[in-house]
């Protein structure tokens, strides 16, 4: 739904925005199906190689402050439930940056992404393969619903990821 005060302070910029296409259920659910791996990785770390675990816990920090910068704090739906609750998270930290968002940007998300997915994955494994396959296939769940809820309707240009449902404005990369 369109967020009236964001929406003006886009216009009085100069910049056309498109109505926010993703109800706040949609925030919660990938968000929700995301953090189950993410903390099952932090879990497998924890348990069988502890001294690794701040690599990871640096991966989502990076992930989820730093980038947000180049990303969410760029992006029309900044402060509003989007495609996950980054939006909203990241305007509690993060003023709204006036450069346009870049595809960069999505490739970093995608490339500490991959770290954080893959670098517990040998813990995993430690703990027992069922641990390990339950693992791989909650991120592949969770990867499914994202594309399944968020991706689909995605407004965003600038994005990458194929199958977007692009087409109706939004930030151009
Ligand atoms: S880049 Fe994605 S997650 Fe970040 S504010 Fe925009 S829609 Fe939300």
């Amino acid at each position: 739904m369109e967020n009236p005060v964001i929406t003006r302070i886009e216009k009085a910029k100069g910049r056309e925005t498109v109505p926010n296409p993703w109800p706040a259920s949609t925030s919660f659910t990938v968000t929700g199906a995301l953090a189950i791996p993410g903390i099952m990785g932090i879990y497998a770390l924890a348990k069988k190689a502890p001294r690794r675990l701040p690599l990871q816990l640096s991966f989502w920090v990076a992930l989820t402050t730093a980038l947000r910068r180049f990303i969410c704090a760029r992006c029309d739906y900044y402060g509003e439930y989007c495609s996950t609750l980054m939006g909203k998270w990241t305007a509690l930290f993060l003023e709204r940056e006036s450069e346009p968002l870049e595809t960069a940007g999505f490739y970093w998300d995608a490339i500490l992404g991959a770290c954080i997915i893959l670098y517990p994955l040998p813990q995993a494994f430690k703990i027992s393969w069922k641990f390990a396959v339950v693992y791989l296939a909650s991120w592949v769940a969770a990867l499914a619903l994202f594309n399944q809820l968020a991706c689909s309707i995605c407004p965003i240009q600038a994005c990458p990821m194929p199958g977007r449902g692009r087409g109706r404005g939004g930030n151009e990369s």
